[in-house]
């Protein structure tokens, strides 16, 4: 069974360029757990990632330091502990494995849906979540000729900006908004949607991804 017809197929991210068509279905309806345990108004401490690379683990470091301080980034996610609360329980399940070079990231299976009534926090996550080990998260294009790996928006693959950017388009896939839809829209069967969506991210994150060394 390919990729693109597999029942599995949940959101795969495209970076730069529109691939052909792809599929998002998800297995059943999605499971539903109460989070009731945390505090209410304390941001969640930053995770220790020694047995993640070095390059998701500076990932994840950027986009936690990003998201904890009140800014346009981390109030596009609905402020820093609700970013910072799901960034946590995101990044400990992504693993790195090869996918097709259009694709940046790739999450896949039933999704499972997270609510904590204490503090209205409604959030998403998949069974699986891959980055692709030879895309623009830790690949930079060494020849110009080339369109793979791509840019992320407007950063170049493999540099510390596309990374982080990376990471925040996924978290705005398993976050919902006031209005209860999710941050951006479903784009594993449009690159051009998916596209959409990181410009989207990157307009809201752009000053403190510039800000990233
Ligand atoms: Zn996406």
């Amino acid at each position: 069974m390919s990729l693109w017809t597999s029942t599995l197929i949940g959101l795969l991210c495209l970076t730069a360029f529109p691939a052909q068509a792809q599929e998002l279905s998800y297995d059943s309806k999605p499971t539903l757990l109460e989070e009731a345990d945390r505090p209410a108004e304390k941001l969640p401490r930053r995770l220790d990632f020694r047995h993640k690379d070095f390059e998701l683990t500076q990932a994840y470091q950027d986009v936690f330091q990003i998201l904890s301080d009140q800014n346009a980034c981390s109030s596009f996610y609905g402020g820093p502990r609700n970013a910072t609360t799901v960034l946590n329980d995101f990044v400990p399940h992504v693993k790195a494995h090869r996918l097709l070079k259009e694709l940046s990231f790739q999450m896949t299976g039933r999704p499972i849906m997270i609510h904590n009534p204490i503090t209205g926090l409604s959030y998403r996550l998949f069974d699986t979540a891959t980055v692709n080990s030879d895309g623009s998260f830790y690949r930079r294009r060494l020849d110009s000729l080339r369109r793979f790996p791509a840019d992320v928006g407007s950063f170049p693959p493999g540099t510390r900006q596309a990374r982080a950017l990376i990471l925040l388009h996924e978290l705005g896939h398993l976050m919902e908004g006031q209005d209860g839809s999710w941050l951006i829209p479903d784009d594993g069967h449009d690159g051009a949607v998916s596209n959409r969506n990181t410009l989207l991210v990157q307009r809201a994150c752009r000053v403190q991804l510039e800000a990233l060394k």
